[in-house]
């Protein structure tokens, strides 16, 4: 039964795609065969699909037939009883504009680069708690009452009272685009008017990155090695993108498999 991290990441990866997702509704009514499977959601990959489930250990195939496993079923069971909970609600705040930024100063971490301070209002004061989702490399310090977001090389800390600092910022341009993006973030959030749902906390190695990547060390990445690539990957240096040869067929499932890994970096 999934338990450890990685089993978290295969179980999420598996039910981040709509087609799993109908395939589980549609199997808590009972065992099916795959035929019938096909006839409800489709055939389109079925198989890729049938397979990323049974990985997860959502699901059990025999001789032709698919059932919940029970992990299976107490995940469909929780999933139905958390969705009846209270989601947190962002409807009493108001969008954010970020006001000037109030200075440039010399970077402490590298002296080319730039440390920027924004104001941002209204204050979000503990509503920031409820926005770490929506930052895949974001974390909330209750601390500090800030949250804490990473992009790149850029870290960026937008605190309760609407202080914003930016730091390895190349330049003014950079920093507008930036904070620009920040706020539409948050305010696009806010007009929906509901709190993005919390992320699972778990943490990724270089070496799990780098287990799903062709392992061929051909260099189209630009990169000696697969391990290396893996590395920058980690550091938010390089793409995934950059590795060509995982958009072949074959590595269909690794790609997806390290689309959703590297949502957790
Ligand atoms: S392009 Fe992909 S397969 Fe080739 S070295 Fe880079 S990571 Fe490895």
């Amino acid at each position: 039964m999934p338990g450890n991290p990685n089993e978290i990441k295969l179980v999420n990866n598996a039910m981040a795609n709509a087609t799993r997702r109908k395939i589980m509704n549609f199997l808590a009514d009972g065992d099916r065969n795959i035929e019938e499977i096909g006839e409800s959601v489709g055939k389109a990959m079925l198989d890729f699909h049938l397979k990323l489930l049974q990985q997860a250990s959502l699901i059990e195939l025999e001789e032709g037939t698919v059932r919940l496993s029970e992990y299976g079923k107490n995940f469909l069971k929780d999933k139905a009883e958390k969705s009846t909970e209270k989601t947190a609600d962002l409807s009493q705040a108001k969008p954010v504009e970020i006001a000037e930024i109030r200075q440039l100063l010399p970077c402490i971490a590298d002296s080319s680069k730039f440390r920027v301070i924004a104001n941002m209002a209204p204050p979000l004061g503990g509503t920031l708690k409820v926005l770490e989702p929506l930052f895949p490399r974001g974390r909330y310090s209750d601390r500090i009452n800030a949250l804490i977001i990473q992009k790149g090389e850029i870290i960026t800390t937008v605190y309760g009272t609407g202080k914003v600092t930016m730091t390895m910022i190349k330049n003014e341009g950079e920093a507008v685009e930036s904070l620009v993006s920040l706020k539409s973030t948050i305010n696009e959030a806010i007009a929906k008017g509901v709190a993005p749902v919390p992320r699972e906390k778990v943490r990724v190695e270089p070496m799990e990155i780098y287990k799903y990547l062709p392992q061929t060390n051909c260099g189209k990445c630009g990169e000696q090695s697969c391990y290396t690539f893996a590395i920058k990957i980690m550091s938010g240096e390089a793409p995934l993108e950059k590795c060509t040869p995982l958009k072949e067929p074959e590595y269909a499932i690794n790609q997806e498999q390290l689309q959703v890994l590297t949502a957790y970096i």
